[in-house]
């Protein structure tokens, strides 16, 4: 079996898939709401395989028109051709038409199982139509079949068991009923329980790696998008959201705000206090601040350093200092002893800004301004807010101090 590299599982913040990792899917099923999005990944990286999938078997099976009209009996043509054309091939043009329509994509993990259903009972009743007339084809094409809905359809491996269970219950009975030569049955028979076998252990494996795959994905982005230390979002992710939002508040006329905090006098408390408890005030502070913006459109970041930023989408202006003074009070009442800061505990500085935007100001300009409000916290004697607000939307900000 694959397996992650434990490094990717050492993040510090808490993760559903790290723990879907750790419980372990052996059974191929993960926890809701997990499965439920591994079966999007699935069917959406699948797509093209399922649509080649499709264009084979109606090739092949209109091949094998061809070559039953031009080698078998007459009378046994009329019904291989009939079965293939009218019975085996038209769900494998559903199966292409539902892959191309977007909005049917729910259907593409219905329309596959039912396609290797009629697949593999068609191709044994092909084999059968022809026992029946007293033709001897070549059986071995069910082999394929078998290994075809295994390993070829993209099915997750329990609907690829339960459809070549139908066949193999079909192909069995058939057996049974039209193949004269007890010998060739027991070995035709043996030989598709072969072939399921190998193709369920193939099978099996396949789905376990997409799992794995899926798990290492999203640990990957979790990596890439969050503060390693304090689990908030990062900075990067931090820009792309705050672009985002800036964009639909450009559209819908809604205002953003920023705080900008900063730890007072964090390098002293490093220096007295050492590296890990720096580390362990870093993750309360940063605990604190995510239960300060829990808004879907809403962000909490490590800018940096002992630097962190709270983004509110279209908050309430006269609630924006309260928020923020609600802050810097739940750091204070981490009661965390700082003996070089002037309260005596550990304290942050924040300054806030906020915009209404026009198309002709960035996201950077909401920073600068927020930036410029921290200075002031920091030189009116820090554990403070002061708020930037800005004169009628304008683009410079005129500050207004919050008393702390
Ligand atoms: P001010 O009140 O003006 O903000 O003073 P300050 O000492 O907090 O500011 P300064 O920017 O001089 O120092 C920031 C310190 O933060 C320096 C660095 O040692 C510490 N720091 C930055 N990142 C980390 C981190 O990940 N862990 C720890 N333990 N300390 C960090
Ligand atoms: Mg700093
Ligand atoms: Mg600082």
């Amino acid at each position: 079996m694959l397996n992650i590299d434990p490094e990717l599982l050492s993040n510090a913040s808490p993760s559903p898939y790290r723990t879907a990792f750790e419980k372990g899917y052996r059974a191929l099923r993960f926890d809701e709401p997990i499965e439920q999005e591994f079966q999007a990944f699935y069917t959406e990286g699948h797509l093209m395989r399922v649509r080649l999938a499709a264009y084979l078997i109606i090739v092949l099976y209109a091949a094998f028109v061809i070559i039953d009209i031009t080698t078998l009996p007459a009378e046994v043509a009329y019904w291989t051709t009939r079965i293939r054309i009218f019975f085996i091939i038209p769900p494998f043009f559903l199966m292409l038409y539902v892959s191309y329509q977007p909005a049917l994509r729910g259907w593409v993990r219905k329309v596959v199982p039912f396609a290797a259903i009629t697949a593999g009972v068609g191709t044994t009743a092909v084999i059968g139509a022809a026992y029946r007339l007293g033709t001897q084809i070549p059986y071995e094409g069910i082999l394929l079949v078998a290994l075809f809905i295994y390993l070829i359809a993209c099915l997750q491996w329990r609907r690829a068991l339960f459809a070549n269970g139908v066949t193999l219950a079909a192909f069995i009975a058939m057996e049974f009923m039209y193949q004269s030569n007890p010998q060739f049955r027991l070995y035709q028979i043996i030989f598709m329980i072969a072939a399921n076998a190998v193709g369920a252990y193939g099978g099996y494996f396949l789905e376990h790696s997409a799992r794995t795959m899926f798990l290492v994905n999203n640990l990957l982005n979790e990596l890439a998008e969050l503060d390693g230390l304090t689990g908030l979002s990062n900075r990067r992710t931090l820009n792309i959201h705050l672009d985002r939002i800036w964009r639909q508040a450009i559209r819908d006329q809604q205002a953003v705000a920023i705080a900008m905090i900063d730890v007072d006098h964090f390098k002293k408390y490093n220096d007295r206090y050492g590296h890990a408890q720096g580390d362990a005030a870093l993750r309360a502070v940063a605990d604190v601040i995510a239960h300060h913006a829990r808004r879907p459109l809403d962000i909490t970041a490590r800018y940096g350093g002992e630097e962190f930023a709270v983004v509110w989408y279209h908050p309430s202006a006269s609630e924006l200092a309260r928020m923020a003074e609600i802050l810097t009070r739940a750091i204070v009442a981490l009661d965390m002893p700082h003996a070089d800061n002037e309260i005596g505990k550990l304290s942050i500085s924040v300054g806030v800004a906020m915009m209404t935007p026009s198309a002709e100001q960035s996201s950077a300009d909401l920073l600068r301004a927020a930036d410029g409000a921290l200075y002031d916290a920091k030189a009116q004697g820090r554990n403070r807010v002061v708020v930037a607000v800005p004169e009628d939307h304008a683009a410079s900000p005129r500050r207004v101090n919050a008393k702390s």
